[in-house]
């Protein structure tokens, strides 16, 4: 049920949703990527913090090591295939990390003056001129349904973050042409509000 949403918002914009199996060969990711147009990393779980070379901070960390091996070598081998790639949530935050960044794992304790992400609740992000985030929707400030209690702490090399929270959280980033990623919920957003498909049009339009 969680990958209905992901499915739903990929085959009304056009795509044609393919799930892809948790992998152990990174051999095997790289066939993988190799038969599809564009990979979508969805939410879920926290990354494990030995991924960019910290313990476990506290008792919100939870994590699944088979799904992080799975996603870490998909997204190494989508970030070096060149096709378009949008990270979603803990894919965001995935793909932060395959390209070298770290993450805060908790907000609440973590964040100077975080405010409230996780949950569903609704807050406003700065989206940056020219972004794509701000060529699709054309305003510096939208309303996102926010879920999550880890973030992007240091941006990977080269990474431009293109919109954050009023308290400082980096709530999107792209890399390259072909790399977006956001850490709200475009997916159930869009289930009561279809402007918000516009964002899977964009990417089911950079796959073809
Ligand atoms: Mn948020």
């Amino acid at each position: 049920m969680l990958a209905s949403a992901y499915v739903d918002a990929v085959s009304r914009s056009g795509g044609d949703p393919v799930i892809l199996p948790v992998v152990e060969d990174p051999a095997q990711a790289e066939r993988l990527v190799a038969s599809v147009d564009g990979i979508i990393f969805s939410g879920g779980a926290d990354l494990t913090p030995g991924a960019y070379g910290e313990e476990i901070w506290n008792e919100t960390v939870e994590i699944d090591s088979v799904r992080d091996r799975s996603d870490m070598a998909l997204a190494k081998a989508a970030l070096s295939s060149g096709k378009p790639v949008l990270g979603i949530c803990r894919g965001a935050q995935l793909l932060n990390v395959v390209l070298g960044g770290t993450l805060v794992q908790d907000l609440p304790t973590q964040w100077e003056g975080a405010g409230e992400h996780n949950g569903g609740v609704w807050h406003r992000i700065g989206v940056e001129q020219g972004s794509v985030l701000f060529r699709l929707y054309g305003s510096d400030s939208l309303s996102v349904s926010s879920f999550h209690h880890q973030a992007v702490k240091d941006p990977a090399r080269d990474i431009r973050v293109t919109a954050r929270a009023a308290d400082g959280v980096v709530e999107a980033f792209e890399y390259g042409q072909h790399v977006l990623a956001v850490q709200f919920h475009p997916e159930k957003m869009a289930l009561s509000d279809p402007s918000w498909l516009a964002l899977f049009q964009y990417f089911v339009g950079m796959s073809r």
